[in-house]
């Protein structure tokens, strides 16, 4: 409840105000996300061509621009309850530290096991492999958070869960491949010789350190391959962002609460899906002409697909076996410097997002890392809670926002989402500490290269 201009530090929200259906921005969107094309015939993919790789229902979420609500699946629901309501923050001690007039809130997602929002598609996609009888699943993990929400997911509906995980992080975190391992999963560093494309991407770069485009490659290859498996991702696509509204339906309802209207929405971008999930509900109220907001997605500066890449048809894998997404991409050849230590990887970007952007319903700034963990520092040192380096990004875009308002004296509200907390990448906090950490921002010539791996597919 607002107390007079004070508002509570933790706003929870009541059991039965989790909303009961997720919102689908792509119903409110005039302009919809160009459909996936079947990179041979360069027609729209149709439910029944997703069914190989995908479950049913999802590939007919995946295809839905139509409906804007869609039901949470009683069980779904009952998951979700073991850790929502997420909280809304206010950060009151950040903004103190900043000396701010700016009113700065966050919705924190790392409530959980799995340490981030990606849970919330993880328990949605094992349902619905559950429901149409599958045995298992196939995915791919860069970080280690979608493999190790997955994991949880698939342990909590019995399903078999083979994690495809990036091999510089299988190496350098050990104990995320446990806390899958112990959820049930089996974990295979990638590329790895138990696929045609991991033997041939192993032959053709001998020492590789894997990437996320070569693991989808593989866990594609895998569940297409496997009687009873299908292939899960936890970013990017429509139907992730459809989970992920759960995200901006709770804060909606949590700041509607509160009697605040924000003026300012960040999100970390990586694919999309929690920024794609914070700001459906608001790009929707933007679309329909209700209210206007500024939102921004950051991005880091040594992977800007959305600040410097291009909007056209690409591969969303290394391999080229997925099918074609119009999205802002970096070519899905493009691998970020070794240097890159902060998460947030991936070529491209969730094509949602690149059409909201695309149309001005969205900007875009990009950050380096080592003042994303000057933000990270300066956030767990007033906040309490130690941020993901993903997420970190949306606080230093945050914080300069805040100082900004602090030279022109505006009183802006500002709502960021804290995706999840950085208890397994210590291995950067510790290059960060050690006052190792670098910055690398690619030069027009290396990102010519990523470019060029980008077919010309006439369209
Ligand atoms: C995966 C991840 C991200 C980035 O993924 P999006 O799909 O862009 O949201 C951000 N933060 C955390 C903690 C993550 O695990």
């Amino acid at each position: 409840m607002a107390t007079g201009n004070k508002a509570p530090y933790k706003v929870y929200l009541e059991e039965n105000e989790i909303p009961k259906q997720w919102y689908n921005v792509r119903a409110d969107m005039k302009n919809k996300p160009a459909p996936l094309l079947n990179p041979a015939t360069l027609k729209p993919m149709t439910v029944d061509d997703l069914s190989s790789v995908f479950c049913k229902e999802l590939a007919e979420q995946e295809l839905n621009n139509d409906d804007a609500y869609i039901p949470i699946p009683e069980e779904i629901y009952n998951f979700y309850k073991m850790y929502r309501p997420s909280p809304l923050v206010h950060a009151e001690f950040l903004e103190k530290a900043l000396d701010t007039p700016a009113h700065i809130y966050y919705k924190f997602e790392g409530n959980n096991t799995s340490g981030s929002h990606k849970l919330n598609s993880a328990i949605a996609q094992a349902y619905y492999a559950k429901k149409q009888g599958l045995k298992g699943v196939t995915t791919e993990t860069g970080a280690g958070q979608w493999g190790t929400a997955l994991s949880m997911a698939c342990s909590f509906f019995d399903l078999d869960c083979k994690v495809y995980m990036v091999k510089v992080s299988y190496e350098q975190k050990p104990f995320r491949r446990e806390v899958m391992r112990t959820y049930g999963a089996s974990v295979t560093p990638s590329p790895s010789e138990t696929t045609e494309i991991g033997r041939k991407i192993l032959k053709e770069h001998p020492g590789t350190t894997g990437s996320l485009g070569c693991a989808i490659s593989e866990a594609v290859e895998v569940a297409v391959g496997t009687e009873g498996y299908r292939y899960v991702l936890g970013s990017v696509l429509n139907q992730v962002l459809l989970h992920q509204s759960i995200i901006g339906l709770e804060t909606k309802v949590a700041l509607d609460k509160l009697g605040v209207k924000p003026d300012v929405i960040i999100g970390c971008a990586g694919g999309g899906s929690n920024l794609g999930g914070l700001i459906s509900p608001f790009v929707g109220e933007k679309l329909r002409g209700e209210a206007d907001y500024d939102i921004i997605a950051v991005e880091p500066a040594s992977c800007p697909s959305l600040t410097r890449g291009k909007f056209v048809y690409d591969f969303c894998d290394t391999g080229m076996v997925t099918p074609i997404a119009k999205m802002y991409t970096l070519g899905h050849d493009f691998i970020p410097s070794p240097n890159h230590a902060g998460g947030l990887r991936y070529h491209g970007m969730s094509p949602v997002l690149s059409q909201l952007y695309e149309d001005g319903l969205m900007r875009a700034v990009s950050v380096e890392q080592t003042a994303v963990f000057e933000a990270a520092k300066l956030f767990a040192r007033t906040e309490g809670t130690l941020p993901a380096p993903e997420s970190s990004h949306a606080i230093r875009a945050a914080i300069d926002e805040a100082l900004k308002c602090k030279e022109t004296g505006e009183e802006k509200t500002i709502v960021f989402g804290l995706t999840g907390t950085g208890y397994f990448d210590m291995v950067a906090y510790e290059k960060f500490n050690n006052g190792e950490m670098s910055d690398y921002i690619p030069t027009d010539e290396d990102l010519a290269k990523g470019f060029a791996s980008i077919p010309d597919f006439g369209l």
